[in-house]
């Protein structure tokens, strides 16, 4: 294509071709579209070869940097600074073009060159990309601390029950375990409460399933009140739940319990006649428990409860 021009221009091209070490060349008509151009032009601009056909340079350029060239009056060669629109050029330090028009028989023709850029310019580049990076850094650790958000709530979600609110039984499991072995290293007491409402089945039957889940949603909150920071409260079956009680004896246990147990016969519930009652069986960690047999002897205090008569605690 260089060569092309060379045979067709009248003008001295080698005069300032020689200092083009890489130059962008496009071909095209009177109204502006783009006829032809080289691989170098392609490798500048984001658009692929099918989507430059039929473009005019009005697409490529600044406009405002288009309305230097006075196309009317190309009689010899124009020299033109021309800026690449932003969208369009790959990223580059700098996108002004010194720039060359020709007229010459089949349309006009533009050699243009990266211009050197200043060294203000230069820096005032660079200290709007080191804002722009200073911009995206501050967005990058927004989203981090909302990320960070959404991953303590879905963990806090999978430790707990839906219904009541209180923690699951994977969650009481875990930190039961931890519990265990905290309590054996301090030598400190650690007392253990299973219970289990009272003829429960006797709530759905004679209220609806709906009444029966009310019932355990608010046992779930008045469980959540009275339980101390440190200590936990979990449903660990459908209406059974369990209360560790960090650094506390067997006696301290049974007047939480009683405590509890009392408050829930005072719960009242709209459409629900028949008071609820629960049952409460309560232990102390002994030095050669583990989870399983501590577990085994609250639920043994709890049945010893249920056999008593129900609406009562019961230790072991
Ligand atoms: P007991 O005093 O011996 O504990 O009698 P109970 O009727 O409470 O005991 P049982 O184990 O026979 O019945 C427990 C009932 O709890 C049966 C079951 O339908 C009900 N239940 C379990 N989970 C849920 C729940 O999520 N919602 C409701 N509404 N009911 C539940
Ligand atoms: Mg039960
Ligand atoms: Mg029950």
């Amino acid at each position: 294509m260089l060569e092309d021009i060379y045979s067709k221009c009248p003008y001295p091209l080698d005069l300032f071709l020689d200092k083009l070490s890489s130059y962008i060349l496009l071909n095209f008509d009177m109204d502006l579209t783009i006829r032809g151009f080289n691989k170098e032009f392609l490798e500048t601009v984001k658009l692929v070869e099918a989507e430059i056909k039929d473009k005019s340079i009005a697409d490529i350029f600044s406009s405002s940097s288009l309305q230097r060239v006075d196309f009317d009056s190309i009689k010899s060669y124009q020299r033109v600074k021309l800026c690449f629109k932003e969208d369009v050029i790959i990223d580059k330090l700098y996108h002004q073009y010194n720039s060359y028009f020709f007229n010459l028989e089949d349309g006009y023709y533009l050699i243009a060159e990266e211009s050197t850029p200043e060294q203000g310019e230069i820096i005032e580049k660079i200290s709007r990309l080191n804002n722009e990076l200073a911009n995206k850094t501050r967005e990058l650790s927004r989203k981090n601390v909302k990320l960070e958000k959404a991953k303590q709530r879905i963990e806090e979600l999978l430790k707990t029950d839906k219904l009541t609110a209180l923690s699951n039984r994977r969650h009481f499991m875990d930190y039961f375990e931890k519990m265990i072995a905290n309590a054996k290293r301090h030598s400190l007491p650690l007392s253990l409460v299973m219970s289990d409402l009272d003829h429960f089945k006797k709530i759905n039957d004679n209220y609806g399933h709906s009444a029966g889940d009310r019932v355990l949603a608010a046992f779930g909150q008045l469980l959540l009140e009275e339980t101390r920071q440190g200590d936990l409260a979990s449903r660990i079956g459908g209406e059974e739940f369990t209360i560790i009680l960090n650094g506390t004896p067997l006696k301290e246990a049974k007047n939480y319990a009683e405590r509890i147990r009392k408050k829930v016969s005072n719960l009242e519930f709209e459409a629900i006649e028949a008071g609820i009652t629960i049952s409460m069986g309560i232990t102390e960690l002994k030095p050669k428990d583990d989870a399983e047999s501590f577990l085994k002897r609250a639920d043994k205090a709890l049945y010893k409860a249920k056999n008593k008569g129900r609406n009562r605690v019961e230790s072991l």
